[in-house]
Formats: C-alpha cells, sequence, structure tokens
C-alpha cells in the first residue's frame, strides 16, 4: 500500500521536495478494527498548519510517518460486529491507500443518499464549519447582509448559500479569478461578487456593500479582514474561521491596521473551530442535504485522480486551483 509521509518541514511555500510517496505493508486488522481500501481522500488548508512543529489544536505530522486526514472508502475486512465489509466509511487515515481503522473511529457513510465525497465536502467537515460558523459564531440573522471571502471553495461556497437560504439580504463573495467570481453570481446566487486579485478589497467591498455589512466570515485574514473592519455596521460580527493568506508567511502580516474601529464600531469577532460544534452535525446534515437534494445549493468539487497526485493537489489547493472541496481520488 502506498502512502505519503512528510519528509521535510516547509519553511514558507511546501515544495514536492517536502514529501515522498512510499510503500509501506498494511498492518494486521486487529480486534475491534477494519481495514478500509481508501476512495477518496482530502486535502485541506489546515494541514499546512500541520508540517509544522508547533503546537496547535491538531497535532503536528511527524516527519517519515503517514500524513492522515479525511478519508472515505470500503471496507474489505472487518474484526467488528458494527461494521461491515461493503460498508463504506468516512475516517481520519487519509493520505494513503489501505488503512486500519479503530471501528469506533469510523462514521457510515452510505453512498445511496449522497455521493461518497460528498461526506468530505458538503455534507462534512467544511460543511458543518460553514453552517456552525455562520449560524453558532457569526450569529446570523435573517435580513443581514453578509460577507464571505474565499467564497468559491468548500466552506465559503456553502457561507453564502446558507445565508441566502435563511434570509440574508445580501450576500457578497470575494475569490481569485474572474471564473470564480462568476460562478458565485451566476451560479450560488450571491448578489456580488469580486476578484481580490483585481484591485484593492476594501474598494472592492465598499463598491458591493455599499450600505455595510453585518457578518464577515473570514477564510483568509489579512487585507480581507482589514476591509471587512472598515465596512462592517456597529454592532457587526465576525466568524474568524481561516486565515489562508497567512499559512505560508515566513513574517507576521502588519494587517488589519484598522483594528481599533472595533471600539467604536462595537464590533464582535470571535474565532471558530468545528471541532466545537458536533451538536450541531444531525441538524446540519438534515438542513442541508434537504437543500442539496433539492437543488437549492449547489456545490462544486475539484477531484485529482491518484494518489501519485496527492501533494500536487494539495499544492493547488493553496494556490486556489480548487474550486469547491479539493479530493484526491483513488477510483475511476
Ligand atoms: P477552500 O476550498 O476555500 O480552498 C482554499 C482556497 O483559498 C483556495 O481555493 C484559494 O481560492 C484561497 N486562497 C489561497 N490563498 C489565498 C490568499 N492569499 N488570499 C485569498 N484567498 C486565498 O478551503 P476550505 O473551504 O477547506 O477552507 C477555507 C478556510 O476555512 C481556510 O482558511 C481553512 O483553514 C478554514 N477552515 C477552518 C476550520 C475551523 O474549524 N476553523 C475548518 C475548516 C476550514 P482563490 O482562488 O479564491 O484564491
Amino acid at each position: 500500500s502506498r502512502e505519503w509521509h512528510l519528509t521535510a518541514r516547509p519553511h514558507g511555500w511546501p515544495t514536492p521536495a517536502d514529501f515522498a510517496l512510499r510503500e509501506a505493508a498494511v498492518p494486521e486488522v486487529g480486534e475491534g478494527q477494519v481495514l478500509v481500501r481508501n476512495k477518496h481522500f482530502s486535502v485541506d488548508p489546515y494541514m499546512r498548519g500541520r508540517m509544522n512543529d508547533v503546537k496547535s489544536y491538531v497535532p503536528p505530522f511527524q516527519l517519515d510517518q503517514p500524513m492522515d486526514g479525511g478519508a472515505v472508502g470500503e471496507v474489505i475486512a472487518s474484526r467488528d460486529d458494527s461494521v461491515a465489509v461493503g460498508d463504506h466509511v468516512l475516517h481520519g487515515l487519509g493520505w494513503r491507500e489501505y488503512a486500519v481503522v479503530d471501528a469506533k473511529r469510523v462514521a457510515k457513510a452510505d453512498p445511496s443518499l449522497a455521493p461518497l465525497t460528498a461526506y468530505l465536502g458538503v455534507l462534512g467537515m467544511p460543511g458543518l464549519t460553514a453552517y456552525a460558523g455562520l449560524l453558532e459564531v457569526a450569529l446570523f440573522k435573517e435580513g443581514d447582509t453578509v460577507f464571505v471571502s474565499g467564497a468559491a471553495g468548500a466552506v465559503g461556497s456553502e457561507v453564502g448559500q446558507i445565508a441566502k437560504l435563511k434570509g440574508a439580504s445580501r450576500v457578497i463573495g470575494s475569490a481569485g479569478s474572474d471564473e470564480k467570481v462568476k460562478l458565485l453570481v451566476e451560479e450560488y446566487g450571491f448578489d456580488a461578487a469580486f476578484n481580490y486579485k483585481n484591485g484593492d478589497v476594501t474598494q472592492q467591498l465598499k463598491d458591493a456593500a455599499p450600505d455595510g455589512i453585518d457578518v464577515y466570515f473570514d477564510n483568509v485574514g489579512g487585507d480581507h479582514l482589514e476591509a471587512a473592519i472598515s465596512v462592517l455596521k456597529v454592532h457587526g460580527r465576525v466568524a474568524i474561521c481561516g486565515m489562508i493568506s497567512m499559512y505560508n508567511a515566513t513574517e507576521p502580516s502588519p494587517a488589519p491596521r484598522n483594528l481599533a474601529m472595533v471600539i467604536g464600531k462595537r464590533l464582535r469577532l470571535q474565532g471558530l473551530l468545528v471541532s466545537d460544534h458536533a451538536n450541531l452535525q444531525s441538524q446540519f446534515v438534515e438542513e442541508v442535504s434537504a437543500w442539496v437534494r433539492s437543488g437549492e445549493l449547489k456545490y462544486s468539487e475539484t477531484k485529482v485522480p491518484g494518489i501519485e497526485n496527492g501533494v500536487e493537489a494539495f499544492l493547488g489547493l493553496l494556490r486556489g486551483e480548487n474550486t469547491g472541496k479539493m479530493i484526491v481520488s483513488l477510483e475511476d
């Protein structure tokens, strides 16, 4: 079985030389464990943080050990009564072809209810992040004007659409290409969108939200957060979900330079970790899967075929080559 190892800790942008695809023996399936043939695995921005040797909310990847992360696959051997051969499961041992997992650490993923990849994206961790971040952290309410950055990505595209479906008066998104901007407005129903590479973010946000914004869902940090602080209304709310513009930075970013505006506007900025919101999981799946089935909520996936392209897929995610969820597919 092949698996990806981190072989050196990147400084700044990771390069292919920091990783190796290695052959490893598949471990014995112990009592209470299952053997899964992975069909798809997830590459996510948070994995960049795990490549640094710093204490964080998820432990760092160990050098010369298999990397891990979300994956879905088919059970091909089971030594636990709760999981049968042929079941499809979601689990945490991605970045490899075969995984031996404790049965209590897998969740059933029913391919008759949704495509398997949906459990990594729209109905999975990024989806719950969008749902919980908007509703429980940003305290979204009907009539709000919402701005979301990284809006053509897995989390951002869902934030914008959930806000619309729950009665936002205006939803604005930013993304890194004109094609993505077009998708946001024409397919996902955003009221306005802009390409942050086309000009000053604050000016573009002011043009898109002449009356200000009530909520900012931050996936990017840096100049986007600064722009939002300038455009937020009094008592505006911010969910700080991610700051991808800084993940490869070798120096701390100076922005937001206007942080003092938080005082006069009485803004509320709150960080968000999806793992705090497991309580919303069943409500989230119920509500969002109904919207997906009815076609009211759309989603994209960018599937990169072949385990050998796993690292390229991850680097592509950091470069913005994905629309919607970035996934490495080991089948088809
Ligand atoms: P995405 O699908 O949004 O993919 C990442 C996107 O980030 C790229 O497609 C790219 O799009 C954009 N990007 C890359 N560099 C920059 C930059 N310098 N400035 C602006 N945009 C950039 O990933 P996810 O939906 O999985 O994650 C989105 C955010 O949410 C990330 O910050 C992630 O860390 C965070 N997150 C946080 C969680 C939590 O619990 N706090 C859980 C899950 C995700 P473009 O072409 O638009 O530049």
